[in-house]
């Protein structure tokens, strides 16, 4: 059964003629993660039965007629998206044996759908990083290259779907985590627009930037798996009404390209910005352009103060949101505490990575009076200007082009002793977060060998359309369907 490189839109197929079963498909899945994940360490969980069960389900709902566009798929969620009866760690010691008896919003909404879930993927500690070698439960390598990280945070999600090791996942963007690993894995990831898919049960790294959506191989899966997470949900007040349209069905249809303008924002193709990425990215304008679209430098200014504010209002938040973790409530607790305040400082200390202390100081620090104003209103004030930014940017262009990372995939290693430059490689995704924009890296090509992609930045709530520019570009070009050598076979 030579189903590992089909994408879900084909799989969905082989399901509904019943060519093949769901468990079938399950089990295929789940023996591929078996063979090959030693290699890569993609996932923190594997729920065997949890996903026959999920597939005998879909097999009946598909004998009977029942069945969606998704039913019977494969699917593994990062780790911070709460799984009910199944282990939910977020890749850190303090949650090592948390088991929600609740599932996010998205969880529920895939089950409902119909979709297997196989297990939870790997991912930076709490989702802060951008190489995935925070985990609590080791790094995950690149399988275009195993000595180099997959990108971070959602590292292990876009690893797994990389290697073919399941057609689709979950993932969450907080400054890039989506787009970053899926553009250092040759993949398609979209972040949504901030609101447009609930974060209920998605555990909060920093609340007004964390969005969750899909890593998969093509702009049509994800547009598939956007469709069904997508829309208001009462238990977060932040998700919206406005994402009724059917995705799946405009991001096939046809684009009046001649009518449509796009920017490449000057700023983003500077001395920063390797070259072979910057031509890779020229090359794919070109094919863009064949297709009628129109191009338009722009400027977006202020771009140098995105990684201060971004590093700061995020770990300010992170700093609020952590606090929760402290022995009492749940996960890690120290052994013995003498008092409260020793339970407090032991089971955080025992219980967090360093980078997670990290942040935490710093944004403990950030809010400290004296100091607030200083940083954190300072960062606040940066956030509305570069939103504001875009918002004039969107007045002249339809669209934004732009670079995903300013690199291909670091070797492992090769950043996690100096955090500035690791907070730099976020320096082109951090900037859509902080203005709430919608975005998707398609890979546009390789350079020495390794993936390189390319972000499509829409207005609000454009998902539709920037997924069915994605999906034409996808039309015209195979770097999508591309695989890894080494795991290009059963
Ligand atoms: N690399 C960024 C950070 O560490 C983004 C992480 C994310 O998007 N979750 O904060």
């Amino acid at each position: 059964m030579d189903i590992y490189n089909k994408s879900v839109v084909e799989l969905s197929k082989l399901l509904n003629k019943k060519k093949v079963s769901s468990l079938e498909m399950t089990d295929y899945f789940i023996n591929r993660i078996k063979s090959f994940d030693s290699k890569l360490n993609s996932f923190i969980t594997i729920d065997e039965d949890h996903a026959r069960k999920q597939a005998k389900i879909a097999d009946e709902l598909i004998a009977n007629n029942k069945n969606n566009l998704l039913t019977g798929i494969p699917i593994a969620h990062k780790d911070l998206f709460s799984t009910k009866g199944m282990l939910t760690t977020c890749a850190s010691k303090m949650l090592e044996n948390y088991t929600p008896p609740f599932d996010a919003t998205i969880v529920n909404k895939l089950n409902e759908a119909g979709m297997v879930n196989i297990g939870k993927t790997n991912m930076d500690e709490f989702a802060m990083g951008s190489s995935n070698e925070s985990s609590y439960f080791g790094v995950v390598k690149n399988p275009w290259d195993l000595k180099k990280v997959p990108g971070g945070s959602s590292g292990g999600s876009a690893s797994a779907v990389a290697a073919r090791l399941i057609p689709i996942a979950t993932g969450s963007d907080t400054g890039g985590s989506i787009r970053q690993p899926a553009s250092f894995c040759g993949l398609t990831g979209l972040k949504p627009t901030y609101g447009s898919v609930s974060r209920y049960g998605m555990i909060a790294y920093a609340s007004s930037l964390d969005q969750g959506g899909p890593i998969a191989t093509s702009a049509e899966d994800c547009a598939l798996l956007f469709n069904k997470i997508k829309g208001y949900d009462k238990n977060d007040p932040t998700s919206n009404f406005n994402t009724d349209q059917d995705e799946v069905k405009l991001a096939l249809k046809k684009q009046d390209t001649k009518n449509i303008t796009i920017g490449i924002p000057k700023e983003y193709f500077s001395k920063d910005l390797d070259r072979n990425i910057s031509d890779i990215i020229y090359q794919s304008i070109e094919v863009f352009k064949k297709l009628g679209f129109n191009f338009k430098e722009i400027s977006l200014p202020d771009h140098d103060y995105t990684i201060p504010a971004y590093y700061i209002i995020a770990s300010a938040e992170a700093s609020s949101n952590l606090s929760r973790y402290d022995g009492v409530k749940f996960g890690h607790r120290c052994d013995k505490p003498k008092n409260l305040e020793d339970l407090y400082l032991r089971t955080r200390k025992e219980g967090f990575g360093k980078e997670v202390k990290k942040r935490i100081m710093i944004g403990a620090y950030a809010l400290s009076s004296g100091y607030y104003d200083e940083y954190y209103m300072k960062a606040l004030k940066i956030r509305r200007i570069i939103r504001d930014n875009f918002i004039n940017a969107f007045k002249d262009v339809d669209y934004i082009f732009a670079p995903t990372c300013p690199s291909t995939a670091f070797d492992l290693g090769e950043k996690s002793s100096d955090a500035l430059e690791m907070y730099l490689s976020d320096i082109y995704t951090t900037p859509v977060n902080l203005a709430g924009l919608p975005a998707i890296s398609i890979p546009v090509g390789f350079s020495n060998n390794m993936p390189v992609g390319m972000q499509i930045i829409g207005n609000y709530f454009t998902e539709a359309n920037i997924l069915s520019i994605a999906h034409l570009f996808q039309e015209e070009t195979g770097w999508h369907n591309r695989i890894p050598e080494d795991f290009d076979h059963e």
